[in-house]
């Protein structure tokens, strides 16, 4: 019989999170999902980790055979791993959590009602970011909600939470997306018809340190801005036209001027090379967002598999 919820959690480097986190899973599994009508699969996606974690897993997956670890054959990313476990799962309703505790699984059965409920997306909603997540780590957070809330048209809180519940509708949807730099939460809602938020608790990482740096958030951004939008592109030509005009404008006020005041003489190198730089500056921006989907374009061509299974351990 096929499962009815999978869980997918992606792991990278997590081994001193794994014995905690498999703890309080299997207790809400057991404790909310034990309805043998309902059964239910954790999936597991190793991520190329260095450390323990992958053994850990494996150790898991021998003890319990609901459980299957879906071994990467390097470090992809968070959004790949998830991925990853998405073409292996067979559950009508499916979940993913962060492996770092940050989202507890307790939230679980909240998702997953739901889902039942007829929502296609269900995210959670972080109340109370925690303090340890540094200045660092929350501005771009919330500039990565501001900007996806505008170009995908979806009023959410939360997209960064990953402790969210698709329906399988929408799940088969996203594994028929053949782009590699996909920001998960936002490609989901561009397939689900009905979707809400819940409100979910969050915790402080409970060890080890976040996998994200700024660089991974800027990228993060731009994979937001360049694969949900046009809009970069469609600001830097009505920026082109803006400045046009008014250096249109500008050249009309100055031969005026010229036939107002025949004797006066404008001092205006630094003038110039203030507007100069300017404008270099801008066009250096334009470039750079060009270069950018360009070289998103250039990655979608080779047409690079997103990820490599090189193992699926699961215990029969
Ligand atoms: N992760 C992953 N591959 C990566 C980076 C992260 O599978 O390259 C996993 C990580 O193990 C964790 C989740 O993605 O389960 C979220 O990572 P992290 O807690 O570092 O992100 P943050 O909470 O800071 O957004
Ligand atoms: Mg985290």
């Amino acid at each position: 019989m096929d499962p009815y919820l999978s869980i997918i959690i992606p792991i990278y480097n997590e081994e001193e999170n794994i014995p905690a986190l498999w703890e309080r899973l299997s207790r809400v599994m057991t404790e909310h999902f034990a309805d043998p009508a309902k059964p239910w699969e954790i999936i597991l996606t190793d991520d190329g980790s260095r450390d323990r974690s992958l053994a850990m897993l494996i150790d898991i997956a021998k003890a319990e055979p609901r459980v299957k670890v879906v071994e990467f054959n390097r470090n992809y990313g968070q959004h790949s791993a998830i991925f990853g476990a998405f073409a292996e799962a067979k559950g009508q309703i499916i979940v993913t959590l962060d492996a770092d505790l940050q989202n507890p699984p307790e939230e679980i059965p909240k998702l997953v009602a739901k889902v039942e409920e007829g929502f296609d997306v269900v995210g959670g909603w972080r109340q109370g970011r925690q303090a340890n997540d540094s200045f660092f780590r929350t501005m771009p957070s919330k500039i990565v909600n501001a900007v996806t809330r505008r170009t995908t048209g979806v009023k959410l809180h939360d997209y960064g939470c990953m402790l969210r519940a698709y329906s399988r509708d929408v799940v088969d949807a996203m594994l028929l997306c053949k782009e590699r730099s996909s920001f998960i939460p936002a490609l989901a809602n561009s397939f689900a018809k009905r979707i809400t938020e819940v409100p979910v608790a969050h915790a402080e990482r409970a060890a080890g340190e976040s996998k994200y740096g700024l660089w991974k958030l800027i990228n993060l951004q731009f994979d937001l801005l360049t694969s949900f939008s046009l809009l970069p592109l469609q600001a830097l030509s009505v920026f082109g036209v803006l400045t046009a005009g008014f250096g249109f404008l500008l050249f009309l006020g100055l031969v005026a001027y010229r036939f107002l005041h025949p004797e006066g003489t404008a001092q205006g190198v630094f003038t110039l090379f203030a507007i100069l730089f300017f404008f270099v500056g801008c066009q250096f921006v334009a470039f750079g967002l060009l270069g950018e989907y360009i070289g998103r374009i250039y990655q979608e061509v080779r047409d690079r598999p997103r990820y490599m299974v090189k193992k699926v351990h699961q215990a029969k």
